[in-house]
C-alpha cells in the first residue's frame, strides 16, 4: 500500500491501523546538520522518506511553506521556559489554536493534491462535540477537491467553538448544527459511512480523524524541532504528553525510533485513564466516559494505542487483533514480559479536574503564565514522574488557554485568558451554518445536495 492511498483511507484490509513497512533512522550526525533548519525545512527531512515518490520534492516543500506560515509564531512551535529545564512547547500557535492543526493543516493540502492527481473529489463528514470539528474545517478551507460536512449538537457547543468553526466561509465547507446530541451526530456519521449510496456514487466519504497516518507522522516533527533547540540530539530530552487517542505521544514514540534521543516519554490522561490504569496494572479495561475540564482527551478506548500493541506484540497483526476482539468484551492483559517492555518505554499519571485546576494556579503564581487544562495535565504528570532533573522535561502545549476559559475560572484566578490578536474579532464575523432535524436522511440529502458538482 503506497502513501496515496493511506492518506485516502483509514482502515488497513484486515481492519487494523496502518503503520509504515519501515521507519526511516537518522544517525546523530544527521540530526546535528539540522540545527538552524526552519520548522518547513526540518519537517521536510523529517517526512520525505514516507512520502517519498508521491510528491515530487519541489512539490513537498511548497506545501510545507505554505502550511507552517500559517502559523502565528515565527518559530511555529516555540518552547516557554517554566522552571530550570522544564519547558511547555507552544503547540497553539496554528489557526484554530490546538496542535492538531499541525497535521490537519498539512493533510488538507496532502489530501487536495492527490485528488488533483487522481481527478477524484471527496466529501470528509465528521462529528464534533465542539473542540476538533475547527481543526479539521481549517484544514480543508484551501482544498479544491475537498467538500467538508461538520455535525455539531445544537446549542450545545460554546460560543467560542461554534464561532470557530462557523466563521470559516467557503464554498467547499459546511457546518450542520444538527437538533440532538453529540451522540446523535456520531452515530449519523457512522450510518453514513457504512451506506454511502445518498452520494449516488458521484463522490465518496473520506475521514481525517486521529487514526490517520499522516497524522501522525506530521506530529513527529516538533519532537525533532523542541530537541534542536535545546541541546539535542547531544542530550537527550523527556517530554510528557496530554493524551487521549494516543497518537501525539505515539508520535514521541516513533521519533525516538527515528533516532532522537528521549530518554523518557510520559503519558499524560484526565480522569479518562484507560492508558495509566494499562501502564500501571496491566489491565486495559473500558470505563464508562466521565466528562472533564480537558474535553478534547474525553475517550473511552484509545485508538491509537492498537499501534503500540503491535510493535509490543512484535508486529503480529493477528494477536493484536485478537487481543482487540477481547478487549471489546472485557478486560485484557497482555503476557508480562511485553507489559514490562511498555513500562520502560512509557511513564504514566491520570490528573483530575480538581488538581488540573491546581495546576493552573500553581502555575499562573510562579509564572504568570496561563495554561490550558490539557496542558496543564501534562505539566503536572511531568513533575509527579520526572526521573532525572537534569534533563530537559517538555511538556507539550496543545491548546490556547483562550479556548477553555471554563477551567481557568473554575481554578480560581480572576485574569481573563484573551484570544489573540489573529482572532480577536472571532465575535464580530461572519457565521454560516444549517440547523437540521435530528434525522439521518434529511442529513445525507444535504450532503448530496450541496457538495459541490452536486
Ligand atoms: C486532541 C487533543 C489532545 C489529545 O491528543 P491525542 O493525539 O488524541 O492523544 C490533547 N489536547 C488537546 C487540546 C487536543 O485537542
Amino acid at each position: 500500500m503506497g502513501f496515496e492511498d493511506v492518506l485516502l483511507t483509514g482502515l488497513a484490509s484486515d481492519g487494523g491501523l496502518y503503520v509504515p513497512e519501515s521507519l526511516p533512522h537518522f544517525s546523530l550526525e544527521e540530526i546535528r546538520s539540522w540545527r538552524g533548519l526552519s520548522y518547513s525545512e526540518l519537517a521536510f527531512n523529517i517526512m520525505h522518506p514516507f512520502v517519498s515518490d508521491a510528491i515530487p520534492e519541489d512539490d513537498f516543500r511548497k506545501m510545507l511553506d505554505e502550511t507552517y506560515a500559517g502559523f502565528a509564531h515565527k518559530a511555529v512551535a516555540p518552547l516557554v521556559q517554566l522552571d530550570t529545564n522544564e519547558w511547555v512547547l507552544e503547540l497553539f500557535r496554528g489557526p484554530t489554536l490546538a496542535f492538531k492543526d499541525f497535521a490537519l493543516q498539512l493533510l488538507g493540502r496532502l489530501l487536495d493534491y492527490v485528488l488533483e492527481k487522481r481527478k477524484q473529489h471527496v466529501v470528509i463528514m465528521g462529528a464534533t462535540s465542539g473542540d476538533t470539528g475547527s481543526a479539521a474545517i481549517e484544514g480543508c478551507r484551501h482544498c479544491e477537491h475537498v467538500d467538508i460536512f461538520i455535525l455539531h449538537p445544537h446549542q450545545r457547543v460554546s460560543e467560542v467553538q461554534r464561532r470557530q468553526m462557523t466563521t470559516v466561509i467557503g464554498d467547499n465547507i459546511h457546518n450542520i448544527a444538527v437538533e440532538g446530541n453529540f451522540d446523535d451526530c456520531q452515530k449519523m456519521v457512522k450510518e453514513s459511512f457504512g451506506d454511502q449510496s445518498f452520494l449516488g456514487g458521484k463522490t465518496q466519504l473520506a475521514a481525517v480523524n486521529s487514526i490517520n497516518w499522516a497524522r501522525i507522522m506530521a506530529q513527529i516533527v516538533y519532537y525533532f524541532q523542541a530537541s534542536l533547540a535545546l541541546g539535542g540530539p547531544d542530550r537527550s530530552m523527556a517530554f510528557s504528553v496530554p493524551t487521549g487517542n494516543f497518537g501525539d505521544i505515539f508520535a514521541g514514540y516513533l521519533a525516538k525510533k527515528m533516532g532522537l534521543p528521549i530518554s523518557q516519554l510520559v503519558i499524560a490522561t484526565n480522569r479518562n485513564d484507560i492508558l495509566h490504569r494499562f501502564m500501571s496494572g496491566n489491565r486495559y479495561e473500558q470505563h464508562q466516559l466521565e466528562h472533564t475540564l480537558s474535553p478534547s482527551m474525553d475517550i473511552m478506548v484509545s485508538s491509537n494505542f492498537e499501534r503500540l500493541l503491535f510493535d509490543l506484540h512484535g508486529r503480529d497483526g493477528a494477536a493484536v487483533k485478537e487481543l482487540l476482539e477481547n478487549a471489546a468484551k472485557g478486560p485484557v492483559s497482555i503476557e508480562d514480559y511485553r507489559w514490562r517492555h511498555a513500562r520502560k518505554l512509557f511513564d504514566s499519571d491520570a490528573v483530575d479536574d480538581k488538581t488540573t485546576c491546581e495546576t493552573i494556579r500553581e502555575v499562573f503564581e510562579q509564572n504568570e503564565y496561563l495554561l490550558d487544562p490539557h496542558t496543564a495535565i501534562g505539566v503536572k504528570a511531568a513533575r509527579n514522574c520526572r526521573r532525572d532533573p537534569s534533563v530537559p522535561m517538555i511538556t507539550l502545549g496543545t491548546a490556547h488557554p483562550a479556548k477553555f476559559p471554563d477551567a481557568i475560572a473554575e481554578s480560581g484566578l480572576t485574569v481573563k485568558p484573551e484570544l489573540p490578536p489573529h482572532m480577536a474579532d472571532l465575535f464580530e464575523r461572519e457565521e454560516r451554518y444549517t440547523v437540521l432535524d435530528n434525522d439521518v436522511t434529511g442529513v445525507q440529502s444535504f450532503i448530496a445536495e450541496h457538495w459541490k458538482n452536486a
